[in-house]
């Protein structure tokens, strides 16, 4: 079994989450077989969810038939109600999806989203049964600053909302000029803000803090992932481009450490 051992002596697995973001016509759904089929037989510990955008949660969901996760990729902090264009956890939860991502920087870069909306759409998700992925990290300038610690923190004090120490919850550490760039920190540095995540988790939630899977994402690939999986406290992945090709995620998803 693949999974990590926790002070309460439970397994944690490992979590890899594929973000589709604005690509994928119904055509897509061939890559989705092509993983069903790659995914066959394949070890218990790691759980496979694919967010596709929100037009095909529907149909990946019943493509899958909950052999892997569907999600969604954001969410409403309300239920329902006059909000031309969102779509709330609840419709995800309807359409068939059993996680949603939220806060991730494009929403933060093009939507203008803050820590306390991502936090509430948090607490949206658990409202509506749905597991979240709640993503953080600093741009290149605070990198540079060195200041990418107190901008995580700060986003973990404001965007994560106490449930987080019993709902269903991923932090996603994505530094955003990681994201589709090609580039990636160190594996060393990559560790160390995990290390550093995690140690913010216990602190706040004890030792529930130790079960919350910390994920890395930005630029993932078939090349790197083994390498950055077996990082310590890297606890699964949230992948981008390289979740479009059944081919490449399946090679991820096989990199997952044994
Ligand atoms: C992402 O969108 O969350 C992401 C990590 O993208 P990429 O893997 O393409 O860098």
């Amino acid at each position: 079994m693949i999974g990590r051992g926790l002070s309460n002596g439970k397994e944690m697995r490992l979590l890899i989450a594929g973000n589709w973001k604005m690509n994928g016509l119904a055509a897509s759904l061939e890559e989705v077989r092509a993983l069903l089929r790659g995914l066959e037989g394949r070890p218990a510990g790691v759980e496979v969810v694919v967010c596709p955008p929100a037009t095909l949660v529907a149909k990946v969901a019943a493509e899958v038939q909950g052999k892997i996760g569907v999600g969604g990729q954001d969410c409403h902090p309300k239920p329902s109600g006059a909000y031309t264009g969102d779509v709330s956890a609840e419709m995800l939860r309807d359409a068939g999806a059993s996680w949603t991502i939220v806060g991730h920087s494009e929403r933060r870069q093009y939507h203008g989203e803050t820590d306390d909306l991502v936090r509430s759409k948090a607490e949206a998700a658990w409202r509506a049964g749905l597991g979240v992925i709640i993503c953080i990290g600093e741009i290149e300038a605070e990198r540079l600053a060195g200041k990418e610690e107190a901008v995580v923190d700060r986003q973990l004090a404001n965007s994560v909302p106490d449930g987080a120490a019993t709902a269903k919850t991923a932090i996603a550490y994505e530094p955003v000029w990681a994201i589709g760039t090609g580039r990636t920190p160190t594996n060393d540095d990559i560790a160390k803000m995990h290390r550093h995540i995690r140690k913010v988790l216990v602190a706040r939630f004890g030792k529930a803090g130790q079960g919350i899977e910390i994920l890395y994402g930005g630029s993932v690939n078939p090349k790197n992932a083994k390498e950055i999986l077996a990082q310590p406290e890297v606890g699964g992945a949230l992948v981008g481009g390289a979740s479009l090709k059944a081919a490449d995620f399946l090679t991820i998803v096989a990199a997952a450490p044994a």
